[in-house]
């Protein structure tokens, strides 16, 4: 593939979906620009995993509710590697309650680190991809970019509204060389789905075990969790020269959930 020495900055990367994309990217020579929180020891096992694969990999910590350190944060990317190629906007969080009973601090930290900080980094991102005549942007966003479920106001919220500035960046930019992607996965067995099944389970008041079976995967027709790797696997190919006609798409990988 011909993105080895290209440049992937990656929000949220430093667990689950995002650092299993890294990896990935990694695997086919391209630098990394890693973000997201976690234990110093954890980062930094992190960055020597990717420097072996014999590629360039910075950590910025950048909280994705700041926009001041998030417009920093891609500025240095750039200037540090030379280059900005590859977005990936991945950052997220999940809060689950009643609509009644939902935090309005967690409605607003919910939309500026999906929602929010991807307007960011892409408004910061787009006149370094447009100079060098080439960009790709992905935004991974779910199945609910596309259907609801209950109590996820927030989430389902701003991952609607992460499809609508996808379809918008993706038609903005049609003739610059640079495409605007939303990955929509089901779910996918990471840290942020473990902590949903306990949330859930308290507020349908049934099991965990009947969290995953009759509410995770009820609408998965394959009844199998999506995984990081099929994921990433799908973001390389809208990176490769095949995917320059696939823009402004919000790509289902969900095991049939939203077709049904
Ligand atoms: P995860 O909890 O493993 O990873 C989330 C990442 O976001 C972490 O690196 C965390 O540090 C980072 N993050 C959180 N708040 C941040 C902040 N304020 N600033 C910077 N970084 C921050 O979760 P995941 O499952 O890997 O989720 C990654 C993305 O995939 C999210 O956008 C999520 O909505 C989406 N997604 C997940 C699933 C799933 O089933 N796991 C399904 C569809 C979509």
């Amino acid at each position: 593939m011909a993105l080895k020495g290209k440049t992937a900055l990656i929000t949220g990367s430093t667990s689950g979906i995002g650092l299993a994309v890294a990896q990935a990217f990694a695997s086919e020579g391209v630098n990394i620009v890693l973000n997201g929180f976690g234990k110093k020891e954890d980062i930094d096992a992190a960055i020597t995993s990717i420097k072996g694969k014999g590629v360039k990999c910075l950590y910025n910590g950048a909280d994705m509710t700041k926009p001041d350190q998030i417009v920093s944060m891609v500025h240095d990317a750039a200037k540090e590697m030379g280059s900005l190629d590859i977005l990936i906007n991945n950052a997220g969080i999940q809060h689950v309650a009643k609509i009644e009973e939902f935090p309005p601090e967690k409605w607003d930290a919910i939309i500026a680190i999906i929602l929010s900080s991807s307007f960011h980094t892409i408004r910061t991102a787009v006149p370094y991809m447009k100079k060098q005549g080439w960009g790709r942007i992905i935004n991974n966003a779910s199945a609910h970019a596309l259907v609801a479920s209950p109590y996820k106001a927030a989430y389902v919220a701003a991952k609607h509204g992460l499809a609508g500035l996808t379809k918008t960046i993706g038609v903005e930019l049609g003739e610059n060389n640079i495409t605007c992607n939303a990955i929509c996965p089901g779910y996918v067995k990471t840290p942020l789905v473990d902590g949903q099944i306990a949330d859930t389970a308290r507020a349908r008041g049934i099991t965990e075990e009947e969290v995953v079976r009759d509410v995770l995967l009820k609408a998965q027709w394959t009844k199998k969790f999506v995984t990081t790797d099929q994921i990433a696997k799908l973001a390389l190919f809208l990176c490769s020269d095949a995917a320059e006609n696939i823009t402004g798409a919000t790509i289902p990988i969900d095991g049939g959930w939203t077709a049904a």
